[in-house]
């Protein structure tokens, strides 16, 4: 039996059972099927039927495989639903044996200091979002982005969600959630979107990185070589001009040239700017929720006179305490510096002075514009502001 058989009766098995079926294996390649009305629809099956997935069904079973439009019929079950997946994990969860020291590697501040008050055995959930993205240039490039966001203590855990990305993928065996646990309630669908809006343009400047690097590298050679060229034909042009009489018809006529290598010029290298703009495009495919359990770290950061408590998470998964995020930018980047005002852990370039007038500023504490002169915060990213220069 080709593996493939057995992996699509136990989803189709999986699936009807989650959408209220009955299902039951009647032989070892075929399943019988008692459906509500809302999977009877979606099918266009009967209440009662029985499907078959190997190549000689048993009578009265429908033969379901990958070449039949069974694939769409069970897209149609999956709808909304096949985008919004939960999964609960339930691994030994225990401190690790010297947390102080966890801290101190995990937690980089240049301008503060911090003390561990407490680590606690908590839940958490994460809201693990997957996009499809791709850039298209002279080139193209696309791939999948993953985006989590840690709901108890708003930490973007790329490392850790690298490191369990495996249990990710699951098996669809799933541990159900003990009673005594408390995993902190999903968010709002705006808040979520603000910072999906934030954190994911700083993912994929990292994802395309080096995708625009080499596009600026082949535009910056063309831009050279139009540059020689023309560069050389103006220059040869200007060396009969200079030879020629004040008036005299042949000067005028070199003028009008070097007018017009100069408008071919410039021609060319919109065209250059035209064909290496990069234009990107992403869509959310699907959203995972994670619930499972983690140590909370109490951490109190010290700047001046001022302090103030954060949650951090131990995942037991991953080994690994999750570094906060910057609250501006919600990049990965490290290390974090802490504002004056709100004690905000920022990366450098959201503490940096106004591209304006100099005023160093928390971009977290203010941000929209400088407090100063009142100049916008400005954005960076290549997928945002590249476009061939
Ligand atoms: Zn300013
Ligand atoms: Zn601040």
């Amino acid at each position: 039996m080709p593996p493939e058989i057995g992996r699509m009766q136990r989803f189709a098995a999986e699936l009807l059972a989650r959408q209220g079926a009955l299902v039951e294996l009647i032989e070892p390649e075929a399943i019988e099927v008692l459906a509500p009305p809302a999977v009877q629809q979606a099918l266009g099956m009967h209440e009662l039927f029985r499907l078959g997935f190997g190549a000689a069904p048993p009578a009265g079973a429908t033969r379901v495989g990958i070449e039949s439009d069974w694939l769409d019929r069970f897209g149609q079950l999956l709808g909304e639903a096949g985008h919004c997946a939960q999964l609960v994990l339930h691994p030994d969860a225990r401190a690790p044996a010297d947390p102080q020291r966890v801290l101190e590697h995990a937690l980089v501040l240049d301008n503060a200091t911090f003390r561990l008050l407490d680590v606690v055995p908590a839940w958490t959930r994460y809201a693990i979002l997957y996009f499809r993205f791709s850039a298209v240039s002279d080139e193209k490039r696309d791939g999948v982005l993953r985006l989590g966001v840690n709901l108890a203590t708003g930490a973007l855990p790329d490392a850790v969600l690298e490191q369990i990305a495996p249990w990710l993928a699951g098996d669809g065996a799933e541990a159900s959630l003990p009673e005594d646990a408390d995993p902190p309630p999903v968010w709002e669908r705006g808040r979520l979107l603000e910072l999906v809006d934030r954190a994911l343009q700083p993912r994929l400047d990292t994802a395309l990185a080096p995708f625009a690097k080499g596009l600026s590298r082949r535009f910056g050679r063309d831009q050279e070589r139009l540059y020689s060229y023309h560069n050389d034909l103006h220059r040869e042009t200007m060396r009969r001009l200079l030879a020629l009489a004040e008036g005299d018809a042949a000067r005028r006529r070199e003028e009008q040239r070097i007018e017009a290598i100069r408008r071919e010029y410039q021609a060319k290298l919109d065209d250059l700017s035209r064909q290496y703009a990069m234009r990107v495009a992403v869509e959310w495919v699907q959203t995972l929720q994670l619930v499972m359990p983690v140590q909370r770290f109490m951490v109190q950061i010290r700047r001046r006179k001022a302090e103030r408590v954060m949650h951090l998470d131990w995942n037991p998964l991953a080994r690994r305490l999750e570094s906060p995020p910057c609250e501006f930018s919600w990049s990965d980047e490290r290390p974090r510096l802490v504002c004056d005002e709100a004690l905000h852990l920022v990366t450098k370039e959201g503490i940096a002075p106004c591209e304006d007038c100099g005023r160093v500023f928390c971009r977290a504490c203010h941000r929209e514009r400088c407090p100063r002169c009142r100049s916008a915060v400005r954005r960076s990213g290549v997928a945002r502001g590249f476009h061939g220069g």
